[in-house]
């Protein structure tokens, strides 16, 4: 018996796993191939929906009205079939020598170009008029040296070549997706100035888009018990991500934000055995990516009065942490701001934690509008790959995982 118990002790110890571990298992399996990036290609989106609600029930969270999810509905633009593009013949790998727009809509064939840069913007527009298009030339764009008051105007005209022929726009070096609400009628693309100049002849697309009317997205909410009831703290962090291009590319999203999913359920884990002061409502949003939609729509809908929310902080971008947090808001709430600050520094957790004004750059943001005292906090440092291919779970170090949930726990007991 005594062999017995203390062999249980030995193997709780050895196996229990540190907030990085759980944190770096979350994030490679909510960024893995079978989540299709979390996004609206494959019901992404939904499986990643399904996922955290099976984790709020292995952990005992309640839920409001009998059940976990928020339902709410949103037009989306999506490639889920082909998104092929070839320079004279040769293929360009999807999402690392080209990207489709987000608001794309379909080409294919073979094109011929038309030139658009400083030599000949604002004339171009002219001389466009008189012009005799047959739907077989794609619109090059090249915005280097074009001034800045021009730009403006180009980047409007741009839309309107689209609904002439494909627009092909000349980038530097990184590409940036997001997600679109609506569609232009041909291919809209951005390909790396090292694969486009003006020896190329043709272009070839088989680009196909379709715009998704009335997408059924779901926010995925749930709660534990605190001693005191009456008080609510939020712990928020959007699960949705980018989701694919074609069926060959996905974007994992794995800092963008299956690690402020990790956290969020790290925290959902360990509070299911540390009662809290207050009830802590965890809110896993969707449609974040699409212009904040799942939070948006959470405070128009709220499940219990908004003014019952202590405190509400917001997780997203956190898994590197080499130079620390900021947080976002943290002017509005300089009392609370500096406890976390004093916490950090009392217990050498972070770097830095940096201060930020007020901005609408993530879920918190509505939240603020209505009045709810919130934080978005993020960690800075580390690998800067952002809304494309290369944020993936294996160059994720998820470096102070372990002592941003500490700070965490610290801070919310300190609310
Ligand atoms: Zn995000």
């Amino acid at each position: 018996m005594k062999l017995f118990i203390l062999f249980s002790i030995l193997s709780l110890s050895f196996f229990a796993q540190t907030p990085q571990e759980f944190g770096k298992a979350e994030v490679k399996k909510l960024a893995s191939p079978s989540f299709f990036g979390r996004g609206y290609v494959n019901n992404g989106c939904g499986i990643a929906a399904n996922y955290i609600e099976s984790q709020f029930i292995k952990y005992g969270l309640k839920s409001f009205n009998g059940k976990y999810k928020q339902e709410f509905n949103f037009d989306v633009n999506t490639f889920p079939t082909s998104v092929e593009m070839k320079i004279d013949g040769v293929g360009l790998e999807t999402g690392k020598e080209f990207i489709v727009s987000p608001i794309s809509g379909s080409s294919k064939g073979s094109y011929s170009l038309m030139w658009i840069d400083s030599t000949n913007f604002p004339e171009f527009k002219e001389t466009l008029k008189t012009m005799r298009l047959n739907g077989s030339a794609a619109f090059v764009i090249d915005k280097k040296g074009v001034g800045k008051e021009e730009l403006k105007s180009l980047r409007e005209f741009s839309f309107y070549l689209s609904s002439l022929g494909p627009v092909i726009n000349i980038e530097e070096e990184k590409f940036t997706w997001s997600v679109g609400r609506q569609a232009a009628k041909n291919a809209i693309v951005s390909v790396l100035r090292t694969k486009m100049n003006r020896e190329v002849k043709k272009v070839s697309f088989n680009i196909e888009n379709k715009l998704v009317t009335n997408y059924k997205a779901e926010n995925v909410i749930g709660f534990i018990e605190g001693k005191c009831k009456r008080k609510s703290l939020v712990i928020s962090a959007h699960y949705d991500h980018l989701g694919m291009m074609g069926q060959k590319v996905y974007f994992p999203g794995a800092n963008d934000n299956a690690s402020g999913t990790a956290m969020l359920l790290y925290l959902a884990k360990y509070y299911s055995t540390h009662k809290p002061k207050y009830n802590i409502v965890f809110m896993s949003f969707a449609g974040e990516e699409a212009g904040l939609l799942g939070s948006n729509y959470y405070t128009e809908n709220p499940l219990f009065h908004l003014n019952k929310i202590k405190f509400l902080t917001n997780l997203d971008l956190a898994g590197t942490g080499d130079e620390g947090i900021t947080v976002v808001n943290a002017t509005l709430h300089k009392k609370q701001f500096k406890k976390l600050g004093k916490l950090n520094v009392k217990k050498n957790y972070l770097e830095k934690v940096k201060l930020r004004g007020p901005a609408a750059n993530s879920d918190h943001y509505f939240f603020t509008q209505k009045g709810v005292p919130s934080f978005f906090i993020y960690t800075n440092g580390g690998i800067k790959a952002y809304h494309d291919v290369f944020d993936k779970a294996e160059t994720l170090p998820l470096t102070e995982f372990n002592d941003y949930s500490k700070l965490l726990i610290d801070f919310f007991k300190k609310l």
